[in-house]
């Protein structure tokens, strides 16, 4: 037992208890692996749109081109002095036009009155004219490639001008587009739950600049940024302003690159566009957002929604073409990320509790069985030690007084009729006793089978008391039986219910000590409905307390054959019982006052069909 008890404590105790105590342990990061997973989702968000408003800067580079072209076909004489005028009319993205020669000299726009145009040429004059270099932003890949001339460049003359023409050759791609860096820019940012958390608690705060950024200026000549490509734009600070210029150069005038200042406040209602590809599902959920570099929102998915927007849930730069400038995601309800933590943080708590009630009480119920099995394995060692030795002692006694009546031994006539009564006495023990061996295995195999008949119990009672007083006179008992004289009506098996007397009888008589007094009873009982009750009382060693229900169980013995010298199966009451339950009554027992045992059989009387029994 002990063996199997430790067995089961390592292979399913303890690693049961390890288990729960993971799971629970795991239950407090619920909230972090909850906003981790759904910071990876919205990232994604942020990231397909930083792809998105890419493009449409990439758009808008072509749309350029293509206005330059077709200014060039309806051109004038004039047009480089003109381009800056003409150009704003015709697109409405330009802020200012300009023409450089590739010589460098600045051909437009003239000097006006025009406050735009004056302070355009005071920021970027010297610049375009390559009198200067300047911090300028451009995919560092693109800006190696344009002038690293190991790689092939495509001749001007070949480039794609029009941008619904694929080119037959990828090698007739813009150098500027064939190398654009197609990974945005992901901000490193702390989402909001985490950040609130930081701030409830007093340890230092990491310090986190919410303007920093992946990408890198590289300081350079416009000559040198436009190279031999055909098109492209590049990004710049002027006074801390962000100046976005466009260039692109055509085989029509191939002396000049036409370029042009973008209108950054006029490119809202494109990225606007952009988000109407949130999924709704999505849009329930956040509100998606482009800050420009001072972290102001240029275009919101959701009019009208505010937040701080320095602390977006999820945030990814667009990249160089508009440095600094983020798609940042923002949730529409930050309170609903607790409480869908809190939520699943308490549905799995009840579910490991759940498990751990489960696993205790499915370990008692092992427990337990186990114990009642072994229990019953080692009564039924007893059993047959006790069988066999209850056979052995009446054989004994039997063999004995037969062979010393047979060998004429005993010539006195008192003494031969002794052993005779012994004889008898012992043989009839044998037979109860393998009687009630066989009809407990009847009774186990479900093969038992009644002979019921209407009888007078009273009769039964009478007989079997009878049958038994002389044996219990002989051997010193005071044997009274208080029997009516009226029949007692009751259904059922003659032989069987005498059976049950027996047993009872003979216990009495077992269980008798010194005080051999045996006393038998019929009673008519009418609570809680008529029913008929034999007691059989005697003045013994009584039933051990806390033993009261056990000794109706198989093979168990309140008196252990080893201390009490008293032989039995452990069967006599089991049989009992179940032969009166199967009557509809039952066998019960309750001390006698003043000492001793009182065994009481209880019988439905005739027409009762009351069970007095549980079962
Ligand atoms: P057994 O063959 O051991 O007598 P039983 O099923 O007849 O088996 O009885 C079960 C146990 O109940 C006995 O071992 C004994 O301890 C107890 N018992 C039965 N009858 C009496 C009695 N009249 N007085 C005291 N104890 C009794």
């Amino acid at each position: 037992m002990k063996r199997v008890a430790l067995l089961f404590v390592l292979a399913v105790l303890v690693p049961s208890v390890v288990l729960a105590w993971l799971a629970g342990n795991s239950l407090r990061d619920q909230h972090y692996i909850l906003e981790r997973q759904q910071s990876l989702l919205y990232q994604e968000v942020a990231d397909g749109f930083a792809k998105e408003a890419q493009t449409v800067l990439d758009e808008e580079v072509r749309g350029f081109g293509l206005e330059v072209e077709a200014m060039l076909l309806a051109a004038t004489n004039n047009l480089p002095h003109d381009f800056d005028e003409v150009l704003r009319s015709r697109w409405p993205l330009a802020e200012v036009g300009f023409v450089v020669s590739t010589n460098g000299v600045l051909l437009a726009p003239q000097a006006t009155k025009r406050a735009a145009t004056s302070v355009f040429l005071a920021a970027n004059g010297r610049f375009l004219a390559n009198q200067e270099v300047a911090e300028v932003y451009l995919n560092v890949g693109n800006l190696g490639q344009v002038l690293n001339q190991s790689l092939p460049q495509p001749p001007i003359q070949n480039t794609a001008l029009w941008p619904n023409e694929s080119p037959a050759d990828p090698g007739q791609v813009p150098a500027q587009q064939r190398y654009r860096s197609k990974v945005p820019a992901t901000r490193n940012v702390i989402p909001q739950q985490q950040q609130a958390a930081l701030l409830n608690t007093t340890a230092e705060l990491p310090q986190f600049d919410y303007n920093r950024s992946r990408l890198n200026p590289e300081a350079t000549g416009f000559a040198q940024v436009v190279g031999e490509t055909a098109q492209g734009s590049l990004a710049r600070f002027v006074d801390n302003r962000l100046t976005v210029l466009f260039w692109h150069r055509s085989p029509r005038a191939a002396d000049n690159i036409f370029g042009a200042q973008l209108a950054l406040d006029r490119l809202q209602a494109d990225l606007r566009e952009l988000f109407r590809e949130l999924k709704p599902e999505l849009r329930s959920e956040v509100c998606v957002a482009v800050l420009d570099d001072t972290a102001k929102p240029v275009a919101l998915s959701h009019a009208g929604f505010t937040a701080n927007w320095k602390r977006p849930f999820v945030a990814t730069e667009i990249g160089e073409a508009l440095p600094h400038w983020e798609i940042a995601v923002y949730l529409l309800d930050p309170g609903k990320l607790n409480q869908a933590a809190r939520t699943l943080k308490l549905t799995l708590g009840l579910l490991i509790t759940l498990l751990l009630i489960a696993m205790v009480v499915g370990s008692w119920l092992i427990v337990s069985d186990l114990r009642r099995q072994l229990a019953l394995a080692r009564q039924k060692t007893d059993f047959v030690s006790n069988v066999s030795h209850e056979l052995k002692t009446p054989l004994t006694s039997i063999r004995m007084f037969a062979e010393l009546l047979a060998e004429g031994r005993v010539a006195d006539g008192e003494k031969q009729r002794s052993y005779l009564h012994i004889i008898t006495a012992e043989a009839a023990r044998l037979t109860r006793l393998i009687n009630n061996v066989l009809d407990f295995a009847r009774l186990e195999r479900g093969e038992k089978k009644y002979q019921f008949q209407p009888c007078d119990l009273a009769e039964v009672v009478r007989d079997t008391a009878e049958t038994l007083r002389p044996h219990l006179e002989q051997s010193g008992f005071t044997f009274e039986s208080d029997l009516p004289t009226e029949p007692c009506p009751i259904t059922g098996d003659r032989d069987a219910l005498a059976q049950v007397l027996v047993n009872l009888l003979s216990n009495a008589e077992k269980y008798a000590g010194d005080q051999k007094e045996i006393r038998v009873e019929l009673r008519r009982r009418t609570d809680p409905l008529p029913f008929v009750e034999v007691n059989v009382l005697d003045r013994g060693l009584g039933v051990p307390r806390g033993c009261e229900a056990k000794i109706f169980e198989q093979f168990y013995r309140a008196h252990d054959a080893l201390n009490s010298g008293i032989q039995g199966s452990g069967l006599g009451l089991t049989l009992a019982r179940q032969i009166a339950r199967a009557h509809g009554g039952d066998v019960a027992y309750e001390p006698r006052e003043g000492g001793g045992s009182c065994f009481s059989l209880r019988l439905p009387l005739v027409g009762q069909a009351s069970r007095l029994s549980p079962s």
